[in-house]
């Protein structure tokens, strides 16, 4: 295995209260990798601090071998760190293929207010930006709605849409903020199988989420935070099974 994100030792506290406690875990350069945990355990903070949008009180971040703790999201972006928000964040007045081509944008434009500040642009795309927008959209089977703008789409379509506009920015490692908030069963199976999808073309995808059926049908590692410290690690079925983590989150 190679390991291609090193949490160490990350931790955040707001005055008194140690919302990250000390986490440590390694991300390897394939698969699938789950975070759960009871609300308020510290997931969010976590992934935060992955993600560069917080830095942390103690601990390093380390992507590919670099220390990136201290870097801005922007500069994670560009070396393959990419995130979704639990919100859908997308442009409701831009089509579903625009949307996605925004999303080249945080590589290859100097990140993302570049290019909200350059509709314009976007509507002229370019053939090869244009024609990958496309392949994704048909990767996350919304290759048929490409042109409907993205206010007019189902909620369960524009959670797919913000999963292809950051896989749009060639993540080598995609985060995932409880992509399956809101979606229906049939919706989050979908998204399963997208997600097994893009690890399986080698992204790998480290993930937050409450839906635990999305968790065990997709996830090959999970890591349980409860109270803002890590109390397990392993294959979904050996954490289902752990009496801590049953005690804490599933009972
Ligand atoms: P959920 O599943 O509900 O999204 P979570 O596991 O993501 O929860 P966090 O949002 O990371 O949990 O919150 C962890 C703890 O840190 C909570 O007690 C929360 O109130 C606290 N916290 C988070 N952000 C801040 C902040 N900016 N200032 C103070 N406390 C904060």
């Amino acid at each position: 295995m190679t390991v291609r994100l090193s949490v160490e030792g990350a931790t955040k506290r707001y005055g008194g209260l140690t919302a990250v406690d000390d986490v440590s875990f390694v991300v390897p350069d394939r698969g699938v990798t789950a975070i759960i945990g009871p609300n308020g355990a510290g997931k969010t903070t976590l992934f935060n601090l992955i993600s560069g949008a917080q830095p942390p009180t103690a601990g390093r971040v380390v992507f590919e071998g670099e220390d990136v703790t201290r870097l801005p999201p922007e500069a994670k972006a560009a070396r393959g760190l990419v995130r979704t928000f639990q919100l859908v964040k997308l442009f409701a007045d831009l089509t579903a293929a625009e949307n996605v081509a925004v999303g080249t944008h945080l590589k290859t434009r100097g990140g993302f207010l570049s290019a909200v500040f350059r509709p314009p642009s976007i509507r002229r795309m370019e053939a090869g930006i244009a024609a990958r927008s496309r392949e994704l959209l048909d990767l996350v089977g919304l290759g048929a709605v490409a042109d409907r703008k993205a206010a007019t789409l189902s909620y369960g379509r524009q959670r797919l849409l913000e999963v292809a506009r950051a896989l749009a920015a060639e993540p080598k490692l995609l985060l995932l903020d409880e992509p399956a908030a809101g979606l229906n069963a049939e919706e989050s199976a979908r998204l399963s199988d997208v997600i097994r999808k893009i690890a399986a073309s080698g992204t790998s995808v480290l993930l937050i989420e409450h839906d635990m059926t999305l968790v065990m049908n997709t996830a090959d590692d999970v890591v349980v935070i409860d109270f803002g410290r890590k109390i397990a690690q392993g294959a979904p079925a050996e954490v289902k099974a752990n009496p801590a983590v049953i005690a804490a989150y599933l009972g």
